[in-house]
């Protein structure tokens, strides 16, 4: 594979504009795609145990998802982040990339990356790096081995310190992310950080979010991460900085450590005033926001036609309906999950 210099947006650069401008103005330039629901886990804020997943046959082919990532760029997005389910799972994933990587070498494409739970990442990290992936997101909640396998029910901790040894090892810059839990991993927090910046990546912490229906109660679970900010300046200086990577994440930096600190805090502090994001799953269905129900089908147009025209005009219709925002709310009161789809389905 030939290796890919990608343009990569500098810390602090306004966000690029695309063609895609919602109803508030904010302009579309990041996608979100989830090639699988399927996951070689079981996370416990994530699915359930016995996760019924969709018929293969409703499933896009690797062919078909490229064309619809590329009608997208060609409507001006510049970020594209590939998720699942667990995206390396997908059997042929590495030449998806590679067929990508096109629009990094055009320019019309300014980053390629993607979330990934780290279980198949030894075996694809020098790939995806040659496909031009500079930056990789690692989900990981804890640093016990044991108490790895109760939050992911069948991950084994050992085999993604080696996928995350191959991405550095291939170039790779590191983010980790940390969905912080009551009573499971709170205690973790500051060890996490000292690793993680001792190691050269950043930290991401992230509140639970209401999706989908799983087997716990996800009142119990939730940790407000102001809590957890406050707790970790009783240790360590923050100080907040403009570091912007396109995502939902503020930014911190840690004095002590030289490392950033992201907070991703859709409850304590709501992000979707500058939101340029939208998300494709694995079947073709376009969702505006992540909090809340209306989509839009691609899949159809995407079928009808050879050309791309009725593609982009569903693309251009469903931009003009982005909502403001969500309205997650985590209340004991409120028993059933607020959106019935995992974010294994639309894609974290
Ligand atoms: N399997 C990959 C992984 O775990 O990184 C990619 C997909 S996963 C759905 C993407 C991110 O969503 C992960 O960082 C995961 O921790 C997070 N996530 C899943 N369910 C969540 C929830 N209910 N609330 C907040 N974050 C969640
Ligand atoms: Fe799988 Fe990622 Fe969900 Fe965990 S968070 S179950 S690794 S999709």
């Amino acid at each position: 594979m030939s290796v890919i210099t990608p343009i990569v947006e500098a810390p602090g650069d306004a966000a690029p504009v695309s063609s895609l401008i919602d109803p508030f103005g904010r302009s579309v330039s990041y996608l979100r795609v989830s090639v699988t629901d399927r996951c070689d886990m079981r996370c416990v804020y994530c699915m359930a145990e016995d996760m019924q997943f969709l018929p293969k046959r409703d499933i896009l082919s690797l062919e078909e998802l490229d064309r619809l990532c590329s009608a997208f760029i060609s409507r001006g997005v510049k970020k594209l982040r590939i998720t699942g389910g667990e995206p390396l799972v997908r059997r042929g994933i590495e030449g998806f990339f590679q067929s990508l990587s096109r629009h990094l070498e055009s320019g019309a494409l300014h980053e390629l990356t993607l979330t990934t739970n780290g279980s198949q990442l030894a075996r694809h990290a020098a790939n995806l790096a040659a496909a031009g992936v500079r930056r990789v997101n690692v989900s990981l909640d804890t640093l016990d081995p044991a108490k790895f396998r109760i939050i992911t029910r069948w991950g084994d901790f050992s085999q993604v310190m080696r996928g995350l040894d191959a991405a550095q090892d291939a170039g790779i810059a590191v983010k980790i992310n940390m969905v912080a839990l009551r009573g499971v991993n709170d205690d973790e927090i500051a060890d996490m950080l000292l690793w993680a910046h001792g190691r050269g990546a950043d930290l991401t912490l992230i509140e639970v979010m209401p999706l989908g229906d799983i087997d716990q109660e996800r009142a119990s679970q939730y940790l407000p991460l102001t809590e957890a900010e406050s707790r970790l300046s009783e240790r360590f200086a923050l100080r907040p900085i403009d570091h912007r990577t396109g995502g939902p994440a503020r930014y911190l930096r840690v004095e002590e450590t030289g490392g950033r600190l992201g907070l991703i805090t859709p409850h304590t502090h709501n992000f979707c005033e500058a939101c340029n994001r939208v998300r494709v799953t694995c079947t073709g269905t376009l969702y505006m926001c992540l909090g809340q129900e209306d989509s839009a089908d691609l899949r159809a147009p995407l079928r009808a036609s050879d050309s791309d025209e009725l593609l982009l005009q569903t693309i251009d219709a469903a931009i003009s309906r982005k909502p403001k925002g969500h309205d997650f709310i985590i209340d004991r009161q409120v028993v059933p999950p607020q959106l019935g789809r995992h974010m294994s389905v639309t894609g974290g």
